[in-house]
């Protein structure tokens, strides 16, 4: 085991500690609702792909996000001794999903302009103290965040779907819109990953929840939720980096799009083949069969264009 993998683990069991007693003391958080989906009448993706429909994808870059590679994949993993830190920047991204009939959605809130002036923004509390003492912070040029791109984009937007609520993901979410339906995985707000940014998620927002239960099985990705019902928008069930961590594809006319999140961070981690790591060793296996069936998945189906967590391929 690496030096700053022991560091990282004394400090996350720390932080686990610390989370775990201060919870007995707050309030009970949003509320959250199970929303469930008409079940998906396709039974492939080929299927899927055969009728794309009037949506399309752009990946918003809102900044980068500083934080030591190595501490982000899988440590146990054979390959891992022969990793080596190309330099590549992470990059914060929220993606603008625009339907011609259902109008604009966000994946994921990126950064907002608080973070060209404050390497950790509106990290706060344990989360702020446990990270920054990992190595994690944030740059932005002027005129990078997520509302500025927005408005030049002249977006609209409906709802926010998360691919899960870490910081480099939902951060910003303070400085959109109360009324805003929000989405995740089932039980993403107990993931320890959120609960250390505790406050992230205010207490007078309502959490959708997807519902997996009566999800179509497509292979070999697994569980998937058709969104909107037509084929154009699927959230994807992908577990392990964090409890209710979900994956999307959109399915449209310029080709598919797979937005992996987190369930693979970086290109290193895709063309080796190791998952991110997960908060325990059970979550950690778990991260690794996602990673596994999207590695299936892109073998399979060569055409869709895929955007991980923080790279592009
Ligand atoms: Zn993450």
């Amino acid at each position: 085991m690496t030096k700053s993998r022991i560091i990282a683990l004394v400090v996350l069991a720390t932080a686990g500690l610390l989370t775990t007693g201060a919870l007995a003391f707050q309030p009970p958080g949003p509320s959250r609702r199970s929303t469930s989906f008409k079940r998906a009448h396709a039974s492939t993706w080929s299927e899927v792909f055969a009728s794309p429909r009037p949506i399309r994808v752009e990946t918003l870059d809102t900044g980068i996000v500083h934080f030591p590679k190595e501490l982000l994949l899988n440590g146990d993993h054979p390959a891992m001794d022969g990793f080596v830190d190309d330099g590549s920047p992470l990059r914060v991204f929220a993606h603008l999903v625009r339907h011609e009939h259902r109008g604009d959605v966000l994946i994921d809130t990126g950064l907002d302009d608080v973070y060209a002036t404050e390497p950790l923004g509106h990290m706060r509390g344990i989360g702020r103290l446990v990270m920054g003492l990992l190595g994690l912070s944030f740059s932005q040029r002027p005129g990078q965040d997520v509302h500025t791109q927005l408005r030049n984009a002249n977006a609209e937007l409906a709802a926010i779907y998360f691919t899960h609520l870490h910081s480099d993901h939902a951060t910003a979410l303070p400085t959109f819109d109360q009324s805003l339906p929000l989405y995740t995985g089932a039980a993403e707000l107990d993931d320890l990953g959120h609960r250390l940014n505790h406050g992230l998620v205010d207490d007078a927002r309502i959490l959708r929840e997807l519902d997996f239960a009566n999800a179509v099985t497509l292979d070999p990705l697994g569980r998937a939720i058709d969104l909107y019902g037509d084929g154009s928008f699927w959230a994807i069930s992908t577990p392990g980096h964090t409890t209710g961590h979900v994956s999307y594809l959109v399915n449209g006319h310029e080709g598919p799009v797979l937005l992996t999140g987190d369930a693979c961070h970086m290109r290193w981690g895709l063309e080796h083949g190791v998952s991110p790591s997960g908060a325990t060793p059970e979550t950690t296996e778990q991260a690794q069969a996602s990673l596994d069936s999207i590695l299936a998945f892109i073998k399979r189906y060569p055409q869709v264009r895929v955007v991980l967590g923080h790279q592009t391929l």
